[in-house]
């Protein structure tokens, strides 16, 4: 499929050095480094050196792997910043809000007087849910 050809993006250049980044954790599989635009004070991305588009199509081993460094990192952010909360997010595809075709997770440290609010929730009419349960669970393989 087209749109899973291997990307070159920001993320390869940062990886290999060619743009520079605040980087605070890395390893053989994982870099992570604060996001330019940060929602919070401490917003960390952490993302595989292979390349992967997003989270449809990571392997096992590195998403295993990857959330398991986004774990330490989220507490260190609670360590090192004093963060409460984390949010934790992998925006998969445009219409997720991706901009960025690189697989990568968003640590967004909350201290709980920041003015970001998550995303309005709304309600299922009578027998919707059971319906797309069942769809839902049909399609897992
Ligand atoms: P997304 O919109 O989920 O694809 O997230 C991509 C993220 O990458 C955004 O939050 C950007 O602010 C961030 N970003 C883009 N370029 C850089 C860069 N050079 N260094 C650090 N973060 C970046």
């Amino acid at each position: 499929m087209l749109s899973y050809l291997r990307m070159d993006t920001i993320f390869s250049k940062i990886i290999s050095r060619e743009v520079s980044a605040d980087i605070v954790y890395e390893d053989d599989i994982a870099l992570a480094f604060l996001d330019i635009a940060p929602v919070t004070e401490g917003h960390t991305l952490v993302i595989p050196k292979k390349w992967s588009r997003n989270f449809f199509d990571t392997d096992e081993a590195t998403l295993q792997h990857l959330f398991l460094v986004a774990q330490k990192i989220a507490r260190s952010l609670q360590t090192s910043l004093g963060a409460k909360g984390v949010n934790v997010q992998c925006n998969s595809e445009p219409e997720a809000g991706q901009t960025v075709f690189h697989f990568h997770i968003h640590l967004i440290p909350r201290f709980g007087d920041d003015a970001l609010v998550l995303w309005p929730q709304g309600s299922y009419e009578k027998g919707r849910a059971t319906e797309l349960a069942q769809k839902i669970k049909a399609a897992i393989h």
